[in-house]
């Protein structure tokens, strides 16, 4: 059976058919609605990738939708009263849900007789317990505006985790993972039989692990110090944090090849940039050999995870008295893994493919 992927973004569409496993066809349309830009609007731009493509036996679209709040656990068959519950959460994702429904909403009108499947980057934490997603603030204010951990980046977590424990021949119902997913944007979790146990992103993709923009962690009083003291609006603060910050913010660029580079070159900001960076992994990898009670497994994916060996090496340094150690011969090499063998912990490099668990996750919810 055929699942046609659609990550709609408020200017881009990326698109990918698959049949089974096997990749058909994929692109991407940009810079809609902008002067020369492939598509005048998300409309046209769907039109465009339906009429580039074979859709004879297609089962289902897949959309990748990035905020599901505390309603959806898995993949969900979008009709009208899940469109519109998806619509209530735009508020905790003013930037991304709009663009999913806007791709939604054209994909049935194009497509009204094929199943739209919404699969949703929170739907893997809402395992986390609740004393793994409730911040200790005023508890009536929580409650009222939606204020919660939900944690991100789950198609990829859970697709990497289920890859390791094949990988390693662990029974999935049992093995402790934990998974750095290493991009642009960047968080980790606990995944415990599969299951996320605990997660570094929060309320929104902002909190925990240091990325290429975003700040990661931060003691909110930078936020109050910033606008009381500084005397910045609130909507510079925001900016400040989430695009000129991270690397950017520390070393002046986002790309941590470059990142690297300098450091080689000994320059200080790209080497306090690229200290941080591994320092709040390995304090997050710490938090979580606590939450699982030790893990089987510690897997790096996405840009920086898949491809830096010294990234891996650096967040992961002195940690063999917790029976974590990489085989550097093997981590230079890019192997799948590479700590040593016989090592208590297993080390692995896993690329992600959020894709294709779309489209898995899409087939699945078909079936049931
Ligand atoms: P992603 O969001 O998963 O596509 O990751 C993008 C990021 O991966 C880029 O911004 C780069 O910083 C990083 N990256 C890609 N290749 C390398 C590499 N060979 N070494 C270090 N970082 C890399």
């Amino acid at each position: 059976m055929k699942i046609l992927v659609l990550n709609t973004g408020s200017s881009s569409v990326k698109y990918r058919l698959f049949d089974g496993t096997t990749t058909l066809a994929k692109g991407l349309i940009e810079r809609i609605g902008e002067a020369g830009g492939d598509a005048g609007d998300h409309e046209a731009a769907l039109q465009r990738v339906m009429a580039s493509i074979d859709l004879s036996g297609l089962g289902a679209v897949g959309h990748r939708v990035v905020h599901g709040g505390s309603e959806f656990g898995k993949a969900t068959v979008v009709d009208d009263e899940v469109f519109a519950v998806i619509e209530g959460l735009i508020p905790l994702a003013p930037l991304h849900n709009p663009a999913a429904l806007s791709g939604i909403a054209v994909a049935r009108k194009l497509l009204p007789d094929v199943p739209q499947i919404a699969v949703f980057d929170t739907a893997f934490h809402q395992t986390i317990p609740p004393d793994g997603v409730a911040y200790a603030i005023d508890a009536s204010l929580a409650e009222r505006w939606q204020i919660r951990r939900y944690g991100f980046h789950g198609t990829s977590h859970a697709y990497v985790a289920r890859q390791t424990a094949e990988l390693l021949d662990l029974p999935a119902e049992e093995a402790k993972v934990i998974t750095l997913h290493l991009g642009n944007g960047a968080s980790a979790c606990a995944v415990s039989g599969g299951r996320s146990v605990a997660t570094s992103m929060g309320m929104s993709p902002q909190s925990g692990l240091v990325m290429g923009t975003r700040s990661g962690d931060v003691d909110p009083t930078v936020i109050f110090h910033l606008h009381r003291v500084a005397g910045l609006p609130i909507d510079e603060i925001e900016r400040s944090l989430t695009r000129f910050a991270g690397l950017q913010g520390l070393a002046g660029e986002n790309d941590m090849r470059a990142v690297q580079e300098r450091l080689t070159a000994g320059d200080s900001a790209a080497t306090l940039a690229f200290d941080v960076y591994c320092r709040r992994i390995k304090e997050y990898v710490g938090a979580y050999l606590a939450i699982l009670g030790g893990a089987d497994a510690i897997t790096f994916t996405a840009g920086v995870g898949e491809n830096s060996p010294q990234v891996r090496s650096a967040a992961l340094s002195g940690l063999s008295a917790l029976g974590i150690t990489i085989d550097e011969t093997r981590n230079a090499r890019g192997a799948r893994i590479i700590s040593p063998d016989n090592a208590r912990v297993k080390i692995c490099v896993v690329p992600t493919d959020e894709e294709l668990e779309i489209a898995q996750q899409a087939t699945a919810e078909l079936r049931t």
